[in-house]
């Protein structure tokens, strides 16, 4: 079974992120940067799945250099390869660019049976990526995955969160999964295995090598950023003091001076 896991490196939620109105976009630059999250939990559900079936991981970055960083975390967990998909034309991509980006990338990789993506990233938390790479392979998805019950030769079952409760869907493989924290708790990699990631050679591929029209994505990309602001803080409420009923009159009185009731 080949499996493959998209990375992606966002700043560290350690830190309140600081938006660039110029240009609409989180700042990045002397941020410390992290793996998204749930995209661990994507690469040890990968790694679960070689144990149980063989084959192996890959992981995939579309980003900088210093993506090259949450790659070798990918390799210190247990990926086997890891590659960087890099050209400067990708810079200001949307959802739908990104998903082009990496769509384009994994055909030319090779050939997968599971492709896995956090449920969102942790900086623009669109959750889009993973379901548009599924359309532009042309391939099923099962998205906010918890639970991967059973895989056949030609299936895979998974138990998803949705708004109504829970649900198990069986798609066909290849299939590209989207996952939840609750899926897994994600290996420490080893001290042998982090000094392997560090030796790894990381392949770079551009436009040109994955077959990605430039005018496509990046500045060309089919939608964009308007405004990115940080919403006003929540005023503090009003504390009410007095006997049940009085306060009861006041809550209505305010309610109704309000045009809320
Ligand atoms: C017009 C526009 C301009 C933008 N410009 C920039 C910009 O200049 N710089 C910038 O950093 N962002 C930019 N963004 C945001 C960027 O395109 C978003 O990252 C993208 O829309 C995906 O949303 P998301 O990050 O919330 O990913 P989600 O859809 O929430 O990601 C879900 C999962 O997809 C995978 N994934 C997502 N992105 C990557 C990646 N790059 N590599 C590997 N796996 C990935 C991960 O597994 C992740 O967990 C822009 C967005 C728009 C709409």
């Amino acid at each position: 079974m080949n499996v493959l896991v998209c990375i992606k490196q966002v700043p560290d939620n350690s830190v309140v992120p600081k938006l660039d109105p110029k240009t609409n976009r989180v700042v990045t630059e002397g941020v410390e940067l992290m793996e998204s999250p749930f995209d661990l939990n994507a690469v040890e559900a990968g790694l679960k799945l070689v144990e149980e079936h063989g084959g192996e991981v890959s992981v995939l970055t579309m980003g900088s250099e210093s993506s090259k960083t949450s790659l070798r975390y990918g390799l210190s967990m247990g990926a086997a390869k890891a590659y960087l998909l890099k050209d400067p034309a990708f810079e200001e991509s949307d959802s739908w660019g990104t998903s082009y980006g990496l769509a384009k990338a994994i055909q030319s990789i090779g050939s997968f049976d599971v492709i896995l993506c956090g449920k969102q990233a942790i900086d623009n938390d669109a959750g889009q990526v993973g379901p548009g790479i599924a359309e532009q392979l042309g391939i099923s998805q099962i998205t906010y995955v918890s639970e991967i019950v059973s895989v056949t030769e030609d299936t895979l079952t998974a138990k998803r969160v949705s708004p109504a409760g829970e649900e198990v869907v069986e798609a066909k493989l290849p299939v590209v999964l989207t996952c939840e924290k609750s899926l897994n708790e994600p290996r420490y990699p080893t001290l042998k295995r982090t000094r392997m990631a560090n030796r790894a050679e990381i392949p770079e591929m551009d436009c040109a090598a994955v077959g990605a029209d430039p005018a496509k994505v990046g500045k060309n990309s089919p939608s964009a950023i308007k405004k990115l602001y940080t919403p006003a803080p929540r005023q503090s409420g009003e504390l009410i003091k007095g006997e049940a009923e009085e306060i009861a009159k006041i809550a209505v009185q305010k309610l109704v001076e309000q045009k809320i009731i």
